[in-house]
């Protein structure tokens, strides 16, 4: 079996408070039944605007955050009801990169010391051990030895985040949950550490599910890309199959957006059909029906009435719009 990461029904809701007395007077459905499979070796991309959930979806995998209702397996075990004890020797082999290594860095602490930590806290190696993988995995991010003395601020946004990957790896991870890993950083550096990224993951074996805001970023690293929309699955398909014949309306305006770069007739085509408009609906208020509809250029009665399953539409290629039931 290779499947490393399965979800079936995966669900997050958490409650609105309102009034004086903080009653909770609804839910936000921030994680809306979602299922999924990652294969070993694979790079599953999620693609959504801030609100979509895709961030929530990650914590709630990775057991950051506690499931509303749903299952998660991994490596075949189902973990979405371990205690947060029984959850701790399957850690070490979930790790997250998070989007801004400014933030996730402990700013008085050298860069040996933050690579070390994890291994001080998960693995019973001696100090020694620990210096000596710290030092493998820096070099592995494409850093220096004589790095290990400095403290963050002393190096670029670039650097700070293959730190943050050192950090992550250094307990050799099966998993990793890349949460916007290149969103803060300049574009100039973004194809850099997207490219580190990729080859640490053919070198180390690794599954990842990589999280973006635009499709552009997850293009080169993903095989397969999952489009969300206010908690749900709007479309999931192959890499291929998603840029050049994108189904869903919400995925063509996306793809619409993306700066065109000498690219064929075939996904030329997909980018004039037209660009989305308007904001993401609050998540505690979504629309009735399928909730893109206030976006839609082809919404319909159908659309407000019916909310569209998430359908297999070709091999591999599922998505959940009317348009195509
Ligand atoms: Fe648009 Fe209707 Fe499809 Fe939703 S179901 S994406 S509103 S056509
Ligand atoms: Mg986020």
């Amino acid at each position: 079996n290779d499947v490393l990461i399965e979800v079936q029904h995966l669900k997050k809701y958490f409650p609105i408070k309102g009034g004086i007395f903080k009653r909770t007077i609804g839910q936000l459905k921030a994680v809306d039944d979602i299922s999924f499979q990652i294969h070993k070796g694979e790079t599953l991309g999620i693609v959504g605007e801030s609100g979509s959930g895709k961030s929530t979806l990650g914590r709630v995998i990775l057991r950051l955050l506690d499931p509303t209702d749903g299952q998660i397996h991994f490596n075949g075990n189902n973990i979405s009801t371990l205690t947060r004890r029984q959850m701790n020797p399957i850690r070490r082999d979930m790790q997250i990169v998070f989007q801004d290594p400014f933030a996730s860095l402990n700013s008085k602490m050298s860069v040996g010391e933050l690579v070390e930590e994890p291994l001080l806290v998960q693995t019973s190696l001696s100090k020694l051990e620990r210096r000596q993988k710290a030092l493998e995995m820096i070099e592995k991010v494409g850093l220096r030895q004589t790095d290990l003395q400095k403290y963050p601020h002393e190096f670029s946004g670039g650097q700070r985040q293959r730190i943050s990957i050192a950090r992550a790896l250094v307990l050799e991870p099966k998993f990793v949950i890349c949460d916007e890993p290149v969103s803060a950083l300049d574009v100039s550096i973004q194809a850099q550490v997207l490219n580190l990224m990729k080859d640490l993951q053919e070198n180390l074996g690794l599954t990842y599910l990589f999280i973006a805001h635009d499709l552009s970023v997850v293009k080169h690293i993903s095989d397969r890309v999952a489009v969300m929309y206010l908690g749900r699955i709007a479309e999931i398909a192959p890499k291929n199959a998603l840029y050049n014949n994108p189904l869903h309306p919400y995925t063509q305006g996306l793809l619409s957006s993306i700066p065109v770069i000498n690219t064929d007739m075939e996904s030329k085509k997909n980018r004039e059909i037209f660009k989305i408009s308007g904001d993401l609906p609050s998540p505690a208020n979504p629309p009735s029906g399928c909730t893109f509809r206030t976006r839609c250029p082809f919404a319909n009665e159908r659309c407000s009435m019916e909310r569209p399953e998430l359908l297999e539409k070709e091999n591999g290629h599922f998505v959940a719009c009317h348009l195509y039931t």
